[in-house]
């Protein structure tokens, strides 16, 4: 392209909040074949909410679960006296039909998450609050980036996470199973919280899963003519996200992408690999993210695209910023790389 050519398009591209870092990226652009969006955040608003809050009683024969709609009824859990006796507001129950032993479950997994900058922890402590809990300050907070967080509440030691997260701790996660899948098929991102006792604690409480939370994302409103028009070009739209398989392909098929294109539970070191993987051969395809989790994608791919919402770490990797955080504009900066090109052929 002439120089001529490059700054027409960069030009076109900045007044409509295509943001391209060079002339050579328009080029780029014209050679992917495959578009990889991640999940959260880019293809969803990234605007959590919590919505379910479920106790699970631990019990000798591998636990029982409650549901958030269970019937009231007498719902602190015997021999696990941290995480039941302490509801915040003594003995006043929350309203809106959250029981003690709910309450208490959202008590320490927002207590964990209060130092998390990620949107699925900050919706926690914010529903929370919501809830009128008073939520503590944890010690010792660690994010397991890809997995969740770890924190001391009370004395004990709180994980709030994937599966991954509790079962390398050795917390079987069985109990909580039948309401991970429940949530997970609603689209939602179930979270397990999983409690280690203080060494010091009395009695022989186990490490166990002591409840389950849920947020909920919206997909964006353009995402699904965003695939659609991508599609419509030839080119091959993967969904790519460290969340679970059942909330990835629910949100998958709410924008139109097919099942096969979905990679889920993609750890952030291995988000680049899947890219690398799409481009065997002479492939290449565009990876369009916001987190930090997808930096190293945005790296690998042909062409990164960060959302200009995104974190600073994501617009430093990519190659192309999006202003508008929309999908469609994908489809924009390949319709004006191409138009540009194809003018001064
Ligand atoms: P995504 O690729 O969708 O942006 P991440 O890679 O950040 O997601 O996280 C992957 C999974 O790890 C989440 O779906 C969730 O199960 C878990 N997770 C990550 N961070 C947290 C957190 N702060 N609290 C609870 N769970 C978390
Ligand atoms: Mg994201």
């Amino acid at each position: 392209a002439t120089p001529a050519a490059t700054m027409v398009g960069t030009s076109i591209g900045a007044n409509n909040g295509v943001v391209f870092k060079g002339g050579d990226i328009l080029e780029r652009v014209r050679d992917v074949d495959s578009v990889v969006f991640d999940k959260t955040g880019t293809l969803t608003q990234g605007e959590m909410s919590l919505t379910d809050v479920v106790a699970i009683e631990p019990t000798p024969d591998g636990g029982r679960l409650k549901g958030a709609g269970a019937p009231a009824g007498p719902q602190a859990p015997t021999g696990d006296a941290d995480a039941s006796a302490e509801p915040p507001t003594g003995d006043d129950a929350p309203e809106s039909g959250v029981t003690p032993a709910e309450t208490a479950v959202l008590r320490l997994a927002a207590a964990a998450e209060r130092n998390s900058e990620h949107p699925l922890g900050q919706a926690i402590v914010d529903g929370a609050e919501a809830h009128g809990i008073d939520v503590p300050e944890p010690t010792d907070f660690e994010n397991v980036p890809g997995q969740g967080v770890t924190a001391t509440v009370d004395g004990a030691r709180l994980l709030v996470g994937n599966r991954r997260l509790l079962v390398d701790a050795g917390i079987d996660t069985a109990p909580a199973e039948d309401e991970m899948r429940r949530l997970e098929s609603e689209g939602k991102t179930a979270m397990l919280v999983g409690r280690v006792p203080a060494a010091a604690e009395p009695g022989d409480a186990p490490s166990a899963v002591v409840g389950v939370v849920a947020d909920a994302d919206t997909v964006k409103p353009t995402a699904a003519e965003a695939v659609a028009a991508l599609r419509d070009r030839g080119l091959d739209v993967h969904l790519l996200t460290g969340d679970n398989g059942r909330t990835a392909r629910a949100v998958a098929e709410d924008v139109g992408i097919a099942p096969d294109n979905v990679r889920a539970e993609v750890l952030p070191d291995h988000k680049a690999d899947v890219v690398e993987s799409l481009q065997e051969g002479d492939r290449n395809a565009m990876m369009v993210g916001d987190g930090v989790n997808d930096a190293p994608a945005l790296a690998a791919a042909h062409v990164g695209a960060a959302l200009g919402s995104g974190t600073d770490v994501a617009i430093e990797a990519a190659d192309v910023t999006l202003m508008r955080d929309a999908p469609r504009d994908v489809t924009k900066a390949i319709r004006i790389s191409a138009g540009t090109l194809s003018k001064i052929k």
